[in-house]
């Protein structure tokens, strides 16, 4: 199967156009490629809100999962409004906004996770407006220190399975879930040559670029995502660039509401070279391939509290945050941090308080950097970047 954008893409040798095109795929709100991938599939699309979702229990079960991060800047906010208070964050209501303007009709369900109030509060709107839909809602663990944490979510994930099985009339063996670990690992260890590849070579692989070719697998099946990422590795390999004379930072906080992609191109024409990032952070949640021999459910539950990244949305109290991310800047060498979280996103700023701690002790310069999704305008955050950078080449 490919899609009609997918064939297009495939010709393009370009990697400039080529993320151009990218662009008009993730940002399109009548979601037209989705509907392209149901017609030709005829599989039911579940859009996943961020941050991670088990996307291979949804592939396993014959679904299209279909990352659903809110609708950016390209949709006027008309009446999810009226459903929440004011201080909640962007993505709530664009995600709201984009059901209520019937832009979410190809989508058979939709499923929410325990990251937050206001993700939670979500399910239960999306519940009560769109009684015909299939909604599900997964509780991931609290406590990851105890053994029954594995336990726990296994069977949170065979609830899950059961449900889905349901919908999409196909019975899932353990065959076919770790077919689909395999296809993800797949994709993850491609993004992660990518992110690798940026992290020595900024100049030539822009974070535009990169977060570009991530975003698409929200929208594209895992089969077509990892074409397209190899035909990503073939363009950066080959393509040209001049170093130059910017610093080089890590930036963490921007895990699930995602800034619209000029702001990012913003930041990095401001002078800064991003090592890595946290965009996205939910596709790329494990730290290594998972095996494929196993108990594809459990393996799935126990990567979630042993092999995963470290998250905002993820109480790990085995680890620390701040310790963490002063390691991370000291391994890759980069010079600084960019705090950067989403209007009312209450675990990016409770994180904050975290991060800030651990970069003034370690002597490491930050800068915070507060945005919306759909912010329009972007010369006060620009200035702030250039103003940071000035500081620290002048230092
Ligand atoms: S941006 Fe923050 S507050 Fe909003 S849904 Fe995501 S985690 Fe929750």
């Amino acid at each position: 199967m490919a899609t009609a954008a997918m064939s297009e893409i495939e010709q393009v040798q370009d990697l400039t156009a080529l993320v151009d095109g990218l662009r008009v795929l993730f940002e399109d709100p009548e979601f037209k490629v989705v509907s392209e991938i149901k017609r030709l599939t005829g599989k039911p699309i579940i859009g996943n809100f961020p941050v991670y979702s088990p996307v291979e229990l949804f592939h396993a079960a014959g679904a299209h999962p279909v990352g659903l991060v809110g609708a950016g800047n390209q949709i006027e906010i008309a009446h999810a409004d009226s459903r929440f208070q004011s201080f909640v964050c962007s993505v709530i209501k664009s995600t709201l906004e984009l059901g209520l303007t019937d832009r979410l009709q190809d989508f058979e369900g939709i499923v929410f996770h325990s990251i937050c109030d206001p993700a939670r509060n979500l399910a239960s709107v999306f519940k009560r407006n769109f009684p015909d839909k299939w909604v599900e809602y997964i509780h991931f663990p609290q406590n990851l220190v105890t053994e029954s944490s594995v336990d726990y979510l296994e069977n949170e994930y065979r609830r899950l399975l059961d449900r889905l099985q349901e919908l999409t009339g196909k019975t899932v063996t353990n065959a076919d879930v770790n077919n689909s670990i395999a296809l993800y690992n797949t994709a993850r260890s491609l993004m992660g040559t990518l992110y690798a590849f940026r992290r020595d070579h900024p100049h030539i692989l822009t974070t535009r670029e990169l977060y570009s070719l991530v975003r698409a697998g929200h929208i594209l099946t895992v089969e077509e995502h990892i074409r397209l990422l190899e035909h990503a590795l073939r363009l950066v390999r080959t393509k040209p660039g001049h170093e130059r004379d910017h610093i080089r930072v890590i930036l963490v906080g921007s895990f699930c509401e995602q800034p619209s992609l000029d702001l990012i191109s913003a930041m990095e024409e401001a002078g800064l070279d991003i090592l890595d990032d946290d965009f996205l952070l939910g596709r790329r949640w494990f730290t290594e391939d998972l095996p494929t021999d196993g108990n594809g459910v459990r393996t799935l539950a126990s990567a979630y509290r042993d092999r995963s990244v470290i998250s905002s949305v993820k109480h790990d109290s085995r680890r620390h945050k701040g310790d963490e991310l002063v390691a991370q800047v000291k391994s890759s060498g980069a010079d600084a941090v960019i705090v950067s979280v989403p209007k009312f996103c209450e675990p990016g700023l409770f994180d904050y308080a975290i991060y800030r701690r651990a970069l003034l002790d370690a002597g490491i310069p930050h800068l915070f950097v507060e945005y919306e999704e759909k912010m329009w305008l972007f010369d006060k955050v620009q200035t702030e970047v250039e103003t940071f950078v000035e500081s620290l080449l002048l230092d």
